[in-house]
């Protein structure tokens, strides 16, 4: 490594872990630093299962970022750790005249991704252990799963590290400069670096405050893991896949690695804070998780809770990421907004960024601090 890296990736969550990593493909050399280590239990990409899926309603440019991910994903894990990924399927869940199923086959066919569109009497027949109350029909995407976040960013460093990545734990303090910044300081010492990227999940809005502190919205999100009765495999790979009801606002995952039926709450929760917010999950919110279980699948409603964790979204308005340089500090670059969707697409967006500080390609407009200007927020549907 020499000197001065040419750039300083500060975050080694799923987005910085990536980032770093496809910008020493392209031949930079680069220091991670992440203040308390990749995959610790504070960010976001931390959890013990996240959905790989390429549908998403009308919106192409979101599947093909979807697919692309996947092949790298794919190639990644695939010669040393493919027991991060599990092929569970996602079973898609929608009610009456919600056509964002019939639009996510218009895209999975244009993409090639495999998919089928169930009607209520195939979902109850392929589905036994469910009871699918106002749902009138499902789409299945059987080549979607999920995989062990943790494990695949701290993966995705591993690589990173051995392609000569300089992988630092230490904490990045707020940067200053009037047009660029020259050092910055962590408390593992000065870092000088040609172009810094912060790629810092729910603490972006604390180091940008007044650039985004009303662009991005940390909340506090619940997942539950329930335990079936001794040998039911049911609620397990192959038999039972992961799935989404959005309208719902819930999405649940089978047991996988013997930690329980996953619940998890899509609606936005309360504001939240990653540092000093605490992780006990709420009882108003496992009362929610139980009231699901026993609706959608009642042989779980007195099912013990095994595990629970609290997660922080880092929301933009409308669900999509926040990719752009600082508008002051002209060697500073922005990536965040994961908005609950994220984890998927972190090869993609660790691509697109090595492509925007190479001035490669055209910004993509979504993605602009102009885009995420002052908006009222909306709940995200098929992100
Ligand atoms: C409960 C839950 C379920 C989800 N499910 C899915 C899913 O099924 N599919 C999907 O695709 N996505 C899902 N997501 C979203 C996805 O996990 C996130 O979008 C993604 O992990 C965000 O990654 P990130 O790198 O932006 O942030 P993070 O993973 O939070 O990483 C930010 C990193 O920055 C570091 N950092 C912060 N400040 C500093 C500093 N000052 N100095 C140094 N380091 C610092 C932190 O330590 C942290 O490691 C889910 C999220 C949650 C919470």
């Amino acid at each position: 490594m020499s000197e001065k890296p040419d750039v300083a990736v500060i975050g080694a969550g799923v987005f910085g872990a990536w980032t770093a990593l496809q910008l020493r493909r392209t031949g930079r050399s680069v220091v991670l630093v992440d203040a308390f280590g990749t995959g610790n239990s504070r960010s976001s990409s931390s959890g013990a299962s996240r959905v790989l899926r390429v549908g998403y309603g009308s919106q192409t440019f979101y599947s093909r970022w979807s697919q692309r991910s996947a092949y790298a994903w794919n190639e990644l894990l695939r010669d040393w750790r493919p027991d991060l990924f599990t092929r569970t399927g996602v079973l898609w869940m929608a009610r009456g005249d919600d056509t964002s199923l019939a639009e996510t086959a218009d895209t999975l066919a244009l993409l090639h991704t495999p998919c089928e569109l169930l009607d209520r009497d195939a979902l109850e027949q392929r589905f036994p252990r469910f009871t699918f109350g106002p749902i009138t029909h499902g789409l299945l995407e059987p080549d979607a799963g999920v995989i062990n976040a943790r494990r695949a960013v701290q993966a995705v460093v591993r690589q990173a590290v051995k392609q000569s990545v300089d992988y630092r734990v230490a904490s990045v303090s707020p940067p200053h400069g009037t047009t660029r910044v020259d050092t910055l300081a962590t408390t593992g010492g000065d870092i000088v670096a040609g172009t810094y990227v912060f790629a810092c999940g729910a603490w972006l809005p604390k180091l940008f405050p007044t650039l985004l502190g009303a662009r991005l919205y940390p909340t506090r999100q619940e997942v539950f893991f329930f335990g079936a009765k001794p040998g039911d495999r049911e609620f397990s790979p192959p038999l039972m896949p992961a799935w989404i009801d959005f309208a719902g606002g819930v999405y649940g995952l089978p047991d996988l690695e013997g930690r329980g039926f996953k619940i998890g709450l899509d609606h936005h929760g309360p504001p939240f804070d990653p540092d000093r917010g605490d992780r006990l999950a709420s009882n108003d919110a496992l009362q929610v998780a139980r009231m699901i279980l026993a609706r959608r699948l009642p042989s779980l409603q007195d099912a013990p809770l095994l595990e629970a964790r609290v997660c922080a979204y880092s929301n933009s308005w409308n669900g999509d990421f926040l990719i752009d340089r600082h508008p002051e500090l002209e060697n500073v670059w922005l990536v965040g907004g994961g908005s609950g969707h994220g984890f998927k697409h972190g090869p993609a967006v660790g691509e697109y960024v090595a492509d925007q500080l190479s001035g490669r390609d055209e910004p993509e407009t979504r993605f602009t601090l102009a885009q995420h200007g002052a908006h009222e927020r909306q709940e995200r549907r098929v992100f």
